[in-house]
């Protein structure tokens, strides 16, 4: 049965759950032309708490023409860097006054605990678009010293790319469309954004914020649907120029077939199987939160989650024996509830997925410290599960699971570099850390390891300034830092005879 939502949302949160949820296009809020809407279901109890837009190919050509329309009108193409950055920190200063809100709202739809949407997507989302609004005036090119200086002037010029897609999964909706929409505002592009269908009630609501930031009509556009009819539209559509995909590798691979038809710039945050290495001498105090709270974290649902951890034999048992008991003391329940460290996954279709894996584990003999099978319903809840000495050929051990589920194996002293071999031997190349109080080893370790980002005595660590990003399949280029804002520029050689 749905709890007492009036309350456990407060007045406000309420108020927007309860209002329609509509698409935003060209500054004006629509229902999708066929007038169909998908549910929206609380994980947590798998009731129905609100509709969406059921959106299509004919939405999206209205969106995807909204943007083109903005990106050659004179407000937003004239607009000059300080006026962009000006309306970030607007949108961002708008953000901050209803952040309990947005969190609030975000742990229903996703049934994370509140506690981590407060703590992370929010400080997050106003945290990038601060510090793209710093780059909107900076994004510069420079006088290039050709061979003939005397008698030819050369210099860059970097141009926003145009009309973006913004394709973002279910997992961290707000902050992951707000990563990728804020440097593409800052270079100066229009947007279209396609939210998670599981998902898309912050990222519809924030079309009131950029209403009120005073955003020109079309810059941004927001179009609730499925991936394989609305994403799929807005993936090969012929006005589109680039495209900004967050989701899983195997998705990320059609959107490159999508976007050849008009190359697409292509831009590709994708899935992972994180190593975590901890090595002998590593304090245990930070390394058994520090590598629990690695996977259990969002129930798992982190592109970057540590799932595969390679402990020292020294420190092995002190170390299982924490993180099992961390995993047996997390409050499992609702989001929303203050006292939830552990919610449901998104839906009955992940909660199955993850459950199999764990089924096919389990007849394979895997041994499970703690967890290994769902919690009965309601709701999609799955125990915290640790798999000890899994094979290293099983599919628990080499897919992304985006669960709950972590893997355990030990190593022994002169075994560093099957360790390495280990980590490395993924298909995915998104994050790893390294736990160690000898910070040379840490380095040298780091160097390699093949991610895009390792961290050392941490995990899952994201800032604004820090380019994050994979390697092998794990996706193409850099959120975050300058070289988010490289993607959505197109670089331009001049040249003049003097
Ligand atoms: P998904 O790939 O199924 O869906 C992601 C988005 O793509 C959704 O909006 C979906 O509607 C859309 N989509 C689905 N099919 C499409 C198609 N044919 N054409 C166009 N769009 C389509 O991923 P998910 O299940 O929502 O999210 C989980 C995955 O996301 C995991 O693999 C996770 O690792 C990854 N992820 C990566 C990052 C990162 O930064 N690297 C961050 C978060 C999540």
């Amino acid at each position: 049965m749905e709890p007492d939502l009036a309350a456990l949302l407060g007045p406000d949160a309420f108020a927007i759950l309860s209002a329609p949820h509509r698409n935003f296009i060209d500054g004006q809020w629509r229902e999708s032309l066929s007038g169909e809407t998908l549910p929206v279901i609380d994980p947590a109890t798998e009731c129905e708490i609100a509709r969406i837009p059921r959106s299509g190919s004919a939405d999206i050509d209205l969106a995807v023409i909204s943007a083109r329309r903005a990106m050659e009108s004179g407000p937003w193409s004239r607009m000059n860097g300080a006026d962009r950055g000006r309306l970030l920190w607007r949108l961002a200063d708008l953000l901050h006054q209803q952040a309990d809100v947005f969190a609030r709202l975000e742990a229903l739809d996703t049934g994370r605990p509140v506690f981590e949407t407060r703590l992370v997507d929010l400080p997050g989302s106003t945290g990038m678009l601060e510090y793209m609004a710093g780059w909107a005036t900076k994004i510069n090119g420079e006088s290039v010293p050709v061979s003939a200086p005397g008698t030819f002037h050369a210099y860059t010029e970097r141009e926003p790319v145009g009309v973006v897609a913004v394709i973002v999964p279910w997992n961290y909706p707000l902050e992951l469309a707000i990563w990728r929409m804020a440097p593409a505002l800052a270079a100066g592009c229009a947007v279209v954004v396609k939210p998670a269908e599981q998902t898309s009630l912050t990222t519809l609501h924030l079309g009131h914020l950029i209403e009120q930031a005073g955003f020109p009509p079309g810059v941004v556009n927001i179009v609730s649907g499925e991936g394989e009819t609305a994403g799929a539209a807005l993936a090969s559509h012929a006005d589109v120029d680039a495209i900004s995909f967050t989701g899983s590798t195997q998705v990320g691979r059609g959107i490159i077939r999508a976007a050849a038809g008009n190359m697409k710039r292509v831009f590709l945050e994708l899935g992972g199987k994180s190593p975590m290495i901890v090595l002998d001498d590593a304090d245990p105090e930070q390394a058994v939160p520090g590598i629990a709270s690695a996977i259990f974290f969002s129930a798992g649902q982190v592109c970057t989650a540590g799932s595969r951890v390679f402990v020292h034999e020294r420190i092995y048992d002190r170390l299982l024996d924490g993180i099992t008991a961390f995993a047996r003391n997390l409050a499992i329940g609702h989001g929303l509830d203050e006292a939830t460290r552990l919610g449901p996954l998104v839906s009955a279709e992940q909660r199955d997925r993850v459950a199999g894996y764990l089924a096919t584990a389990s007849r394979a003999g895997t041994y499970f410290a703690t967890g290994g099978a769902p919690v009965d319903g309601p709701g999609y809840f799955m125990q915290p599960t640790i798999a000890v000495d899994v094979d290293p050929e099983a599919a628990l051990y080499r897919e992304e699971i985006f669960g709950p589920v972590l893997c355990v194996r030990r190593f022994g002293d002169g075994q560093i570099d099957d360790v390495v071999r280990m980590a490395n031997d993924t298909v995915y190349g998104l994050h790893a850390s390294i736990w160690t109080t000898g910070l040379s080893r840490a380095h040298r370790l780091a160097r390699r390891i093949r991610a895009g980002n390792v961290c050392i005595n941490t995990h899952n660590f994201f800032d604004p300034a820090l380019p994050m990003g994979g390697f092998k399949q794990s996706g193409w280029g850099r959120a975050a830092g300058f070289p988010a804002i490289e993607h959505y520029t197109e670089l331009k050689g001049i040249v003049a005879r003097l």
